[in-house]
């Protein structure tokens, strides 16, 4: 079993899938108790409003979802926010809207580095010259 530093209070801890130390989940479970009474009357909820109504820090509820301490089975779920417009997603950092939109600006870039990195593109038919793989040590079968 691995150790790690408690993200929370930075002490050394036997890892496992919540993500933090015992002591820390302790402190924690009043937390998780007060966004599972809150989510038990608005089934469908984002982190944002979560936050809003509890006061728990976004990573907090995060990290709750993400270790199974809430779970959409006990008939909510729970939205994250499109980390670009705000709007709610069940998973990820983006909506399809801005995923699409941050990818075609993506391509759009890297065309242009192309672009710049070779301004006349040609064909190079030298590139494999030299580099046979011949061997002539008999080393293979035949
Ligand atoms: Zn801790
Ligand atoms: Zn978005």
């Amino acid at each position: 079993m691995a150790l790690k530093y408690c993200p929370e209070c930075d002490k050394l801890y036997a890892e496992n899938p919540v993500g933090i130390c015992l002591a820390c989940q302790d402190a924690e479970e009043p937390l998780v108790e007060q966004v599972r009474e809150f989510l038990r009357e608005s089934r469908k909820a984002t982190i944002e409003e979560v936050h809003q109504a509890t006061g728990v820090k976004h990573k907090t509820i995060l990290r709750m979802i993400r270790s199974g301490r809430i779970q959409s089975e006990h008939g909510f779920s729970i939205f994250f926010n499109c980390e670009k417009c705000g709007s709610p997603i069940p998973d990820g950092r983006f909506c399809d809207a801005c995923s699409r939109k941050l990818s075609g600006e993506l391509l759009e870039k890297v065309r242009e580095m192309a672009k710049e990195a070779q301004p006349e593109p040609k064909l190079d038919v030298r590139v494999k010259t030299g580099s046979r793989m011949y061997t002539r040590d008999g080393s293979d079968q035949s």
